[in-house]
């Protein structure tokens, strides 16, 4: 059966015509699934029951149940979702002053293989849908009976890597008529699928590219990140060149720091030297320790020297607050879990 959350406004318009039916009534749908957010085709009551009964037929709605749910004492949340496949997904909720932001997941398992990140050395399954991608936030608003303000792509899984249905999913997200989550709301983080971000700057979605780039020379990022191999540090940045002359969006770069790795003064003088100039954001994160991992945090001292390095050299970077790592919720910590 079809999910009926995989299409965005226009395919759903595009398949009702094809079933016979009128266009309008997408748009109804629509509006039931995101903006009413019912979880039957029962409830949609402006459709004749002829209707909905052939919907049922049909398409199934993915609504997922919650197999767990931990809180981290700093009110971040962290939901282990049924699938419906006999896998499960993480998706985590973080508590801001500005608003509520999604993390969602966007594989089962992760192909690229980052040496410091707990997503890593798990099996890869499949891709997750368009659908089941949305599905994460409607779950969570569900659960905590408010709407959700910003979505990062940054649970388990390589966006890039699922391009299609990412670029949909956030379609779905970013529809005025839909969950009407501005595309400034929205953040998706890749580890350098090189034309792919060429492809991103030509969807004209002004969402926010985070860029997990974590090393200054090729040496050492293809230490930490095979995807280096294929794509090395200055092919990346040329990408970010051009995402950013074409959409004119300032890019954010993510670096996690470790300690003896890639935290000392010459990482953060390469640092500048490889950014000057660019319209960007250095984001800092604290490497988070995994199970077996080698990479161990730097010193907030050294955390510190080096954002203010970078800050005196004319490249803005801020330390990015550390949520829910005492429930393995924080950056990198996700697993992907068997039922
Ligand atoms: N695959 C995408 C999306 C994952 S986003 C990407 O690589 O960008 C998750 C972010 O957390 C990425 O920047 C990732 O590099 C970073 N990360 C992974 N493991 C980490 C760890 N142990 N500590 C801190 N950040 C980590």
């Amino acid at each position: 059966m079809k999910n009926i959350k995989d299409y965005d406004l226009k395919d759903l318009e595009l398949e009702f015509e094809n079933m016979g039916e009128k266009k309008y009534r997408a748009g109804q749908i629509f509006h039931w699934l995101y903006v009413e957010k019912v979880k039957s085709f029962d409830e949609m009551t402006n459709l004749s029951i002829e209707l909905r009964e052939k919907l049922k037929k049909n398409y199934t709605m993915c609504n997922y149940n919650i197999l767990r749910k931990q809180e981290s004492s700093d009110g971040t949340k962290k939901y282990l979702f049924d699938v419906l496949d006999g896998n499960a997904i993480e998706t985590v909720l973080m508590q801001y002053h500005h608003g509520k932001t999604v993390c969602v997941s966007t594989q089962i398992g992760c192909k690229m293989g980052c040496k410091f990140c707990a997503s890593t050395g798990i099996q890869f399954i499949r891709n997750l849908s368009a659908g089941e991608i949305v599905e994460q936030i409607l779950a969570v608003e569900q659960d905590i009976g408010e709407n959700i303000s910003n979505i990062v792509y940054m649970g388990i899984g390589e966006p890039l890597d699922n391009y299609d249905n990412v670029i949909k999913s956030i379609r779905i997200m970013n529809n005025q008529k839909g969950l009407n989550i501005g595309a400034r709301h929205i953040s998706v983080s890749t580890s350098g699928l090189v034309p792919k971000i060429y492809d991103l700057a030509q969807e004209n979605i002004p969402c926010t590219l985070s860029i997990s780039l974590h090393a200054t020379t090729d040496e050492q990022r293809s230490k930490m990140m095979p995807v280096n191999n294929a794509y090395n540090i200055s092919q990346l940045l040329q990408a970010c060149k051009d995402y950013i002359k074409t959409t004119n969006r300032r890019i954010s770069f993510e670096y996690a720091l470790a300690k003896d790795n890639n935290d000392n003064l010459e990482d953060a003088k390469r640092l500048v030297k490889l950014l000057k100039g660019m319209l960007c954001h250095v984001n800092l994160i604290p490497i988070n320790k995994i199970e077996n991992g080698t990479f161990t945090k730097s010193t907030n001292e050294n955390i510190i020297k080096f954002r203010d390095y970078l800050n005196d050299n004319g490249i803005v970077a801020t330390i990015r607050r550390e949520l829910g790592s005492d429930i393995d919720a924080a950056c990198g910590q996700l697993r992907r879990k068997n039922l």
